[in-house]
């Protein structure tokens, strides 16, 4: 298993309030955020993860996992993520690393921290 749970009050009340915004905008069952840092602490950006249809020929980056988005966008600036799923109305659910973006952000040495209920 990939990073640390952490709990919610370990990152800004800011982010916090960013993050959860975010994850309310997020049309899926499973709303994913996830904050990107580079290697001096700066936040480089929030994604979120995106629709999945699997009726549909998935749009270019639809359905993939937040983690990979941040990747997409910013490669090896990451130094670390913030990882946190919401409900509907902005609570903070479980979340865990899919065994998949593990491995990548394993092996990029890239840390985790994930946002713990
Ligand atoms: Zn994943």
């Amino acid at each position: 298993m990939i990073g640390k749970f952490v709990a919610a009050d370990t990152i800004s009340p800011q982010l916090t309030t960013r993050m959860i915004k975010k994850g309310i905008s997020v049309i899926n069952t499973y709303k994913v955020v996830c904050a990107a840092f580079n290697h001096h602490g700066d936040l480089l950006g929030i994604v979120s993860n995106t629709f999945r249809n699997d009726n549909v020929k998935p749009a270019r980056f639809a359905g993939y996992h937040a983690e990979m988005r941040a990747l997409h966008r910013w490669g090896t600036a990451i130094k670390s993520l913030v990882l946190m799923r919401t409900g509907r109305s902005g609570d903070i659910l479980p979340i865990d690393c899919c065994p998949k973006c593990e491995a990548v952000l394993n092996k990029l040495e890239i840390k985790v921290f994930k946002i713990r209920v």
